[in-house]
């Protein structure tokens, strides 16, 4: 693959990550609702603007582009000065309660243990995963590890760790992938269910290809889930991907229409779909106006800098 689509993958997955959460945030637990309509919505607003999902993310990559790698301390500290500095960004009750408690100095790998016995399950981790899975593309074993670790931050869950390892490798396959080649949906989904260790993960992925060709929402919202938990979200992502492979804006107008947690399903859709379509495919008319975009793109840029 040359320079170029690579750059451009890694700017796609980030911003695609922008542009399917803020598109999202304004149905986020609606019932459901017509592509037509959510994208009417988007082109009237001025400003695209992202929640908590794109801010935890900006977080992953400013801490990965400041290390040039993982480091669980200093990412820790970076969600944390980040929400300080903006808590209006939609956060559920869990990242407070863990940012306090570190102020007050408890350890980044222990403080989730405290607020959840067995730690949380939900799809945070998963969903502000785009860094880790475009600069860990070429490196599996390093991805899972990252992911993992990424998440103890604050969902130490096995189903939760393994949520955002299967979301990032979502992301690295389709960075993987030449985007002028026959795209696989099958070969695709095989890799993704070789790759999960957990049972429900690999069922949910078997009902993401008993699915392939359904067009009854209410039918892949029941087999998917379009909620706050990572198993009921990272899979309906990737169906919503692999059901519109070739269209950055089906695929995340089609997520958003499920309905549930629309910012978050429809930030790791875009982030899936911009990994393998690149910057390219997002749609001019809503990159331009998604908030601080010129950091996110340059912070893809060092990303890249930093794999290269
Ligand atoms: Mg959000």
């Amino acid at each position: 693959m040359d320079e170029g689509t690579l750059k451009s993958k890694f700017l796609g997955s980030l911003i695609g990550t922008g542009v399917g959460d803020a598109v999202g945030a304004a149905f986020e637990g609606s019932f459901r609702a017509e592509p037509e309509e959510i994208e009417a919505v988007a082109d009237r607003r001025q400003v695209l603007t992202y929640t908590d999902d794109t801010h935890m993310m900006i977080g992953i990559a400013e801490s990965l582009v400041e290390n040039e790698g993982f480091d669980g301390e200093r990412m820790a500290h970076t969600f944390m000065k980040n929400y300080e500095r903006e808590p209006w960004r939609g956060y559920g009750p869990g990242p407070p309660r863990i940012f306090r408690l570190m102020r007050a100095g408890e350890a980044w790998d222990k403080v989730t243990e405290r607020l959840y016995r067995g730690g949380s399950y939900g799809n945070g981790s998963a969903m502000r995963i785009a860094p880790v899975g475009v600069l860990y593309h070429d490196d599996l074993a390093k991805l899972r590890e990252v992911a993992h670790k990424s998440s103890q931050i604050t969902h130490s869950h096995e189903l939760g760790k393994e949520g955002a390892a299967l979301q990032a490798y979502a992301i690295a396959l389709a960075v993987n992938l030449e985007p002028s080649e026959v795209f696989e949906p099958k070969e695709f989904l095989a890799k993704l269910s070789e790759f999960v260790h957990h049972e429900v993960y690999k069922q949910k992925l078997a009902n993401v290809g008993i699915l392939s060709t359904e067009i009854d929402r209410a039918k892949v919202v029941a087999e998917l889930g379009n909620g706050i938990e990572a198993f009921n979200s990272v899979p309906t992502a990737i169906y919503s991907f692999l059901s519109h492979p070739r269209s950055f804006s089906e695929a995340v107008l089609y997520a958003i229409s499920l309905g549930g947690d629309t910012d978050t399903i429809g930030a790791m859709t875009g982030a899936i779909s911009g990994a393998y379509l690149g910057i390219g495919s997002v749609s001019d008319k809503w990159r331009v106006k998604l908030e601080n975009r010129l950091y996110i793109e340059e912070l893809a840029e060092k990303l890249y800098e930093v794999w290269g």
